[in-house]
């Protein structure tokens, strides 16, 4: 483990119950997870929840998970995905017992595709991939036997050289299993489990030009690593049956795994697939795939939420055997609720107002003191300077306020937070109306807030002390997707605002990843790209208020 704990006691966790009978029965011993991911873009929020799950799992119980790539498909690898994976799975807190390869288990899969031959249980099939699907039947009408399926052991051995042996071009031979054409799972019907295909595979090169399918090889890849549960989504859960056949029938591991399926995590507004999220990469309509809208664990670090908050998430919302959505705030309140504790508040304004203390000395400066963190005392405070020339919030000003307003108006009295009570005496504006600047005066008896004042004020803001202000860029963001009415999503062309603020001094010292609240506005981090010495950009992480009810 780095960083903090992981706590992992799942709430809501079937598989866990599962297990402790199974521990409690002596059927297993050591509890084995892993995490395969197909290394064919970065990995998303819902590739979080499997990784919380495989390693929490391995965690609460001892035991281990592996990290093992899914690359029987002979794609070209792609060594910036492989590095992303790794990065992630790490900066959730988690180490991964062995990182493994599929494809170093090919020779194992051929042994086993010719044990199959070998009890009559797998065959050559020259039918076309049209006319498999065409003899595979529907959900309501059984398939029927391909005309190759009696062949002999000896020409099904020998044919299954020959795909080996590159004889024949790709879709001319497949190797099937011989199950059941008439079962009402489709998957048994005489499933593929071997294709040629005369494609390079960037670990194996051109050792193979025939590839197991994934579901003769998943069953294989944890039977040799010694998986005693492998988790998976519950699309899967129709595909278990011929897992549990292919292990029994191959017959090489005594102790076979056991597949148990959860259901995926899905949540509003969120794309969740590494192919739709490669598309919004490719057309350009977002900045790469760790953009902070991107619900890729990379575009959520850089967003500025933490792995504490990912793995509290995941833990409340569960693992269940029904798909459900989750909905966003959920995620966006567990990010809240991790940074409320653990960031500093710094001073900024935005859309500022100035605003001119007129019987405040010209050329006088002083330092007050605020608080960091009002939750946690033990942050201590800070010193921002005070003046004559101040900056405050847009929001915190109203010519003609609405009823309950309590900020700045003209006429009425505010606490500036950590200094004086002021009161708004007249707004001066520009030719065209907007407003110039506000001519107020302060009590130098409030110092300090107005702790011994003597009276009371409603509202408190605060302000940023014009001559010392650093100017930051700010990036607010929405959601990147839309959900339309039929369900489907398009892209949030307003999912990104730029703006910029008035700061207090101490930003212009902001690291790339430092977090702070800005005082009564939200939760923000330095971005890890753009941020340079001289000017700091900073990602909205999360608004301060919830509209998440637990
Ligand atoms: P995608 O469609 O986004 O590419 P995938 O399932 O094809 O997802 P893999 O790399 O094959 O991606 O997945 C690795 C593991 O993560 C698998 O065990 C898969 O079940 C799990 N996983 C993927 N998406 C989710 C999700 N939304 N919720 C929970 N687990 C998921
Ligand atoms: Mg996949």
């Amino acid at each position: 483990m780095s960083e903090n704990n992981t706590n992992s006691e799942m709430m809501n966790n079937f598989i866990h119950d599962i297990i402790d009978e199974e521990l409690a029965q002596g059927k297993v011993t050591k509890i084995a997870t892993r995490f395969p991911p197909e290394p064919n873009g970065y990995l998303h929020i819902g590739h979080a929840k499997s990784i919380c799950l495989n390693f929490g799992t391995a965690l609460k119980y001892g035991g281990t998970c592996n990290l093992r790539y899914d690359d029987t498909n002979p794609v070209k690898e792609d060594v910036e995905y492989v590095d992303a994976i790794e990065e992630d799975v790490k900066w959730l807190g988690f180490q991964w017992n062995k990182r493994l390869w599929a494809s170093e288990y090919f020779d194992t899969m051929y042994e086993a595709a010719e044990e199959l031959i070998k009890k009559g249980k797998a065959f050559v099939c020259n039918l076309t991939a049209d006319q498999i699907r065409e003899y595979r039947g529907t959900l309501t009408e059984p398939g029927k036997n391909s005309p190759y399926r009696d062949r002999t052991i000896e020409e099904n051995m020998e044919l299954f050289h020959k795909m080996r042996d590159g004889e024949f071009g790709d879709g001319e031979a497949v190797l099937r299993a011989k199950i059941d054409m008439a079962s009402p799972n489709i998957n048994m019907r005489d499933p593929v489990i071997y294709r040629v295909s005369h494609t390079t595979h960037h670990n194996t090169g051109d050792k193979w030009c025939i590839y197991p399918m994934y579901d003769f090889a998943h069953p294989i890849e944890d039977a040799i690593e010694g998986i005693t549960h492998s988790l998976c989504t519950l699309e899967f859960e129709d595909h278990r049956p011929l897992y549990d056949w292919v292990l029994k029938e191959v017959g090489f591991w005594p102790n076979p795994p056991r597949q148990i399926e959860f259901a995926r995590l899905n949540i509003t507004d969120t794309l969740m697939s590494k192919r739709y999220l490669k598309k919004m990469v490719d057309e350009g309509r977002v900045d790469g795939w760790d953009d902070p809208r991107m619900p890729t664990i990379a575009g959520i670090r850089r967003r500025g939420y933490t792995p504490e908050a990912v793995r509290k998430f995941c833990e409340e919302i569960g693992v269940a055997k029904a798909n459900s959505t989750v909905d966003a705030a959920q995620l966006e309140a567990a990010v809240r609720d991790d940074l409320q504790n653990k960031v500093p508040a710094r001073n900024v304004v935005m859309n500022p107002i100035k605003v001119i203390i007129t019987n405040y000395p010209e050329g006088q400066k002083e330092m007050v003191t605020v608080e960091n963190n009002r939750n946690v005392p033990e942050m201590g405070d800070r010193q921002v300077p005070f003046g004559r020339e101040l900056w405050i919030d847009g929001d915190d000003f109203m010519e003609v306020p609405v009823k309950k307003y309590f900020r700045l108006f003209p006429g009425n009295e505010v606490r500036f937070k950590g200094a004086y009570f002021v009161t708004c005496n007249e707004v001066v504006k520009n030719e065209d109306g907007t407003i110039k600047e506000l001519h107020c005066t302060y009590d130098p008896a409030t110092g300090g807030g107005g702790v011994n004042a003597g009276r009371k004020v409603k509202g408190t803001i605060h302000f940023v002390e014009a001559d010392s202000a650093v100017r930051i860029r700010i990036r607010e963001y929405g959601h990147m997707m839309n959900t339309l009415e039929d369900g489907s999503m398009e892209f949030n062309q307003d999912s990104l605002k730029e703006t910029w603020g008035y700061a207090e001094p101490s930003l212009a010292k902001a690291e790339p990843g430092e977090r702070f609240q800005f005082f009564r506005k939200g939760y923000y981090i330095a971005d890890t790209k753009l941020t340079t010495d001289t000017e700091k950009v900073f990602n909205s992480i999360v608004s301060l208020k919830s509209s998440w009810k637990k």
